[in-house]
C-alpha cells in the first residue's frame, strides 16, 4: 500500500500500537514482504509492531472485528515462504521484534521466560550470562530467528539428538487467540496432567492458530568437555552403522551427528572464503560428530579417537580427523552451518526437507538417487543433513548449463518423485522448516484423510474467519 493508502486504518493501528510503529511506506515494509531465499513476495495494508502483549491482542481483536486477515512475523528466516504475506495485498503483518524481554530466569527450575521477539542466539547467551545453563536449540539463523518463529516452525537443528526440538524443549506458552482473547499457559511445569496440552496446538502452526508472544523454555547445564571430529564415511549405511557405534560406546554424550555429502562440502569450499576441507582426500560421504559432557576433564578426545579407530578397523570410516582446538571444531561446523549460504550463492535449487526413520536414510537416498538420475540424469544432487534424527535435507540443482527457469518449470514433478519415495518409506515431507506456502498443496498428497480432517476441524475452531495466516499449511 502506498502512501496515500487507508489512512483510516493507519490512524487505528498507530493508537493501538504507536504512530512509529506502523509502517506502510513501501520501501519500509519491503523487507516484511518477500521471503529469506527470495522466492515469494507478497503485499500488505501496513506492519504493525506491538510493543506487549495487550498490543497483540488489541490488533488482533481490532483485525477480527473487520476481517483484515494477519501474517505474524519473525525473524523472516522461513524456508517455506510462511512468513510472507500472499500478494493479495489485503493482509498486515504482525513484527513480534519489539516483544523482546526476558521476563524472568529461574535457574533452580532450570527455565527461563521469555518473549516471542527474543532472538534465539540472545536466549542462550542470556542464561549463560545469568545462570550459568545454556538453551541448547542451534540453528544456522540463530542470529536473525526469534522464539516465536522457532515455536512456529517446531524448529530442530544440530542438537535435536541430545535435547529434542522446540516441541521437546517448551514448558509453557502465551498465546493471542484469533479473536484477541489472551491465554496465558506460562507454566514452568515438567509435569502436568490436567487435561489437553494446548501449547502443542501453537507449537509448530506457522501462525494459522494463533500469535504467541511468549515462552517457558527449558534450560540445561553446559558442557565442560568437548570434542570434534570430521570423519570420510563410505557410504550413508556406513554413516549409520558409525552413528549406532557412537551411541553404544558415548550414550548421551553424542551431542550431533551430521551427514554431508561430497556436492555440499564442493559448494562450501567454492563459495564460503576460507573455507578448508577438514582431511586431504574429500569422499563422496562425511559425518561431523561432537562428543560433550558437562563434567570437567572427561577425555572425550580420546573417546572420539578410540571409537572412530575402531570404526575404521570395521569398514564403517575411511579417515578422520579431531579437531585440535575450538578453533578448528569451529571451522569444521562452519562448513556444515554455511550450508544455505552456500546453496544460496549457487543459485535456485529443488529443496526438500524430509525424515524418515533413521535405518531407512540409506534406502532413501539410493532410491532417490536413482529415480532422480533417471528423470534428469545430469541433476546435481546436493545431500546432507541432522542424520541423526532421520533428517536429509535433499536438494537438486540444475544439471551444468541448464536454464534455471526452466529447471524450475520441472519443480512439481521432481518434488513428485522424492516426496513419493519418502512417502512409501513412511517418511515425512517437511522434518523442520515446516509447510508455509511451498508445501501447502502436497501435504493433501501425503496426509491421510482423518489427519487433515481434523487440522481443519481445529483451524476452524479457533480461527473460524481463517485470518491467522491465510494460504499457509491448509
Ligand atoms: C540459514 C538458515 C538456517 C536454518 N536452519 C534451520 C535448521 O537447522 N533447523 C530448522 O528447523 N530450521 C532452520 N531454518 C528455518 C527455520 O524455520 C527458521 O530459521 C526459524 O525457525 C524461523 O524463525 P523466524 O523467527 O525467522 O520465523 P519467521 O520466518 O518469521 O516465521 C516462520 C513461521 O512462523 C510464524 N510465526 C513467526 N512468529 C510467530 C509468532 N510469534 N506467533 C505465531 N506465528 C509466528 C510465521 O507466520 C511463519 O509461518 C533455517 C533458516 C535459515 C535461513
Amino acid at each position: 500500500m502506498g502512501e496515500s493508502g487507508d489512512s483510516g486504518l493507519l490512524e487505528c493501528l498507530a493508537a493501538i500500537v504507536g504512530t512509529r510503529h506502523v509502517l506502510f511506506n513501501p520501501v519500509e515494509i519491503s523487507p516484511y514482504l518477500t521471503d529469506y531465499r527470495g522466492r515469494y513476495t507478497g503485499n500488505a495494508l501496513a506492519v504493525a509492531k506491538p510493543g506487549n502483549t495487550e498490543e497483540v491482542a488489541a490488533l488482533v481483536k481490532y483485525c477480527a472485528g473487520r476481517g483484515i486477515p494477519m501474517v505474524p512475523q519473525g525473524g523472516n528466516t522461513s524456508l517455506c515462504g510462511g512468513a510472507t504475506p500472499l500478494p493479495d495485498g489485503k493482509s498486515i503483518v504482525i513484527s513480534l521484534s519489539r516483544l523482546n524481554r526476558v521476563r524472568a530466569l529461574d535457574k533452580e527450575n532450570a527455565t527461563i521466560c521469555v518473549e516471542a521477539g527474543c532472538i534465539l542466539d540472545n536466549v542462550n547467551e542470556r542464561a549463560q550470562t545469568d545462570a550459568g545453563l545454556i538453551f541448547p536449540l542451534y540453528l544456522a539463523s540463530g542470529g536473525s530467528c526469534d522464539i516465536g518463529g522457532v515455536l512456529s516452525t517446531n524448529a530442530g537443528g544440530m542438537n535435536v539428538m541430545r535435547y529434542g526440538n522446540m516441541r521437546d524443549l517448551t514448558l509453557g506458552l502465551e498465546t493471542v487467540l484469533p479473536d484477541g482473547r489472551i491465554w496465558n499457559g506460562l507454566r514452568g511445569l515438567r509435569k502436568d496432567n490436567t487435561g489437553y496440552d494446548l501449547k502443542q496446538l501453537f507449537i509448530g502452526a506457522e501462525g494459522t492458530l494463533g500469535i504467541i508472544t511468549a515462552a517457558v523454555l527449558k534450560l540445561f547445564p553446559s558442557s565442560r568437555s568437548e570434542a570434534t571430529a570430521w570423519a570420510n564415511v563410505p557410504s550413508p549405511a556406513a554413516a549409520i552403522a558409525l552413528l549406532a557405534r557412537f551411541r553404544d560406546r558415548c550414550g548421551d554424550r553424542v551431542h550431533l551427528f551430521e551427514l554431508v555429502g561430497r556436492p555440499l562440502l564442493e559448494l562450501v569450499l567454492r563459495h564460503i572464503p576460507a573455507s578448508r576441507a577438514p582431511l586431504n582426500k574429500l569422499s563422496e560421504w562425511s559425518v561431523l560428530v561432537d562428543l560433550r559432557d558437562v563434567a570437567d576433564d572427561v577425555p572425550l578426545a580420546d573417546l572420539l579417537e578410540q571409537t572412530l579407530n575402531t570404526a575404521i578397523e570395521a569398514g564403517e570410516a575411511n579417515d578422520a580427523a579431531i579437531a585440535a582446538s575450538r578453533a578448528q571444531a569451529k571451522d569444521f561446523h562452519a562448513l556444515r552451518e554455511s550450508a544455505n549460504e552456500a546453496q544460496k550463492i549457487e543459485g535456485f535449487s529443488i529443496k526438500h526437507d524430509i525424515s524418515v526413520p533413521v535405518s531407512r536414510i540409506p534406502e532413501f537416498i539410493s532410491r532417490a538417487n536413482a529415480a532422480l538420475h533417471a528423470w534428469q540424469p545430469a541433476v546435481r544432487i546436493v545431500a546432507f543433513g541432522h542424520v541423526g534424527d532421520g533428517n536429509i535435507h535433499y536438494n537438486l540443482f540444475p544439471p551444468n548449463g541448464m536454464d534455471e527457469t526452466a529447471f524450475a518449470a520441472c519443480a512439481e514433478e521432481a518434488r513428485r518423485i522424492v516426496h513419493d519415495i519418502v512417502f512409501e518409506l513412511e517418511g515425512s515431507i517437511s522434518a523442520e522448516h515446516g509447510l508455509g506456502q511451498l508445501k501447502r498443496e502436497a501435504i493433501r498428497r501425503y496426509k491421510n484423510a482423518v489427519e487433515l480432517d481434523l487440522m481443519r476441524t481445529i483451524k476452524h475452531a479457533l480461527d473460524p474467519q481463517g485470518l491467522m495466516n491465510p494460504g499457509k499449511v491448509l
